[in-house]
């Protein structure tokens, strides 16, 4: 059945971005519609941590993102803090554990975020549509109008949150790439960070009978950045906290150097 209608915020994307952006919205009065062409919200975050989402870091700090506009993380983080956050679960009433170096994980699974960014929106009064195509997005004179493939939906402001293109199987896309150019926005060419490093052919035939073996903790520098954690040797690779860390400061040709320490 074809729906529309017209709202203070339309929000693009129900993942954690989207969902924390329209809750604070919603209880800031507005009237707030998220979109999203997932079947389900929020799934993501419910991979995340293994599972168990590492919702933050006790040391979360501006110095600690890597971004071309450093002075963003300042105010955002100084506008909510990990304890914010902690304190939210709090009232949600959902445990919490520290694993290391400050990384806090949910006891039992993500899925208590996903409840919590749902029973939030909820209850500030967001409406959210999901299996919802977007076809086009344009401009009007005093906002901009959606049209999806339930109906036209037309709004003052427009977030899009639609997230970064990594993992497409549970709703991943370039669409907030292709909104930005279509507005004329300069777009950073995206790279992957905080991911595993694969070999070719010749490396893993090396390193293959160590798949498997986690070695911590290792320290591994490259283009200036050094950490000390633990290594996982895979199938395909290495991975581990010291890997994900690192493949944020590595580029192709870069020397990756780690120094095994015996457990
Ligand atoms: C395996 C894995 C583990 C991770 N673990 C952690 C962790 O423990 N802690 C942590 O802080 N971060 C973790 N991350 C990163 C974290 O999950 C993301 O940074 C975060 O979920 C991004 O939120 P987002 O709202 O920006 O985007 P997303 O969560 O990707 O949400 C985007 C939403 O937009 C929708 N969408 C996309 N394209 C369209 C379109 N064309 N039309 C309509 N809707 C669209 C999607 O369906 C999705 O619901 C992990 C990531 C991965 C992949």
């Amino acid at each position: 059945m074809a729906d529309s209608g017209d709202f203070d915020v339309i929000i693009i994307g129900a993942g954690a971005a989207g969902l924390m952006c329209a809750a604070t919205a919603g209880q800031r009065r507005r009237r707030v519609l998220v979109l999203d062409h997932a079947a389900e919200l929020g799934e993501k975050i419910r991979i995340s941590g293994g599972g168990r989402c590492n919702f933050t870091n006790l040391e979360t700090r501006p110095e600690r993102f890597l971004s071309n506009n450093p002075h963003f993380c300042k105010s955002a983080l100084s506008r909510y803090t990990p304890q914010d956050f902690i304190s939210l679960l709090a009232r949600h009433d959902i445990p919490w554990h520290e694993k290391t170096l400050g990384q806090l994980f949910c006891d039992r699974s993500a899925r208590d975020i996903v409840h919590m960014l749902l029973k939030e929106t909820a209850a500030a009064g967001v409406v959210i549509r999901l299996e919802t195509r977007i076809a086009t997005v344009r401009n009007l004179e005093d906002g901009f109008a959606v049209e999806t493939g339930n109906g036209v939906y037309t709004s003052e402001k427009l977030v899009i949150a639609t997230g970064g293109p990594s993992i497409p199987k549970v709703g991943a896309s370039g669409f907030g790439y292709d909104i930005a150019r279509q507005f004329g926005l300069k777009v950073v060419p995206p790279r992957p960070a905080l991911v595993p490093l694969t070999f070719d052919e010749s490396m893993m035939a090396l390193i293959k009978p160590l798949a498997g073996v986690a070695v911590d903790p290792v320290v591994i520098s490259c283009n200036g950045a050094t950490f000390r954690e633990a290594l996982l040797f895979t199938h395909r690779g290495l991975s581990g906290p010291a890997i994900l860390q690192i493949s944020s400061f590595w580029s192709e040709g870069s020397a990756l150097t780690a120094t095994l320490y015996r457990c």
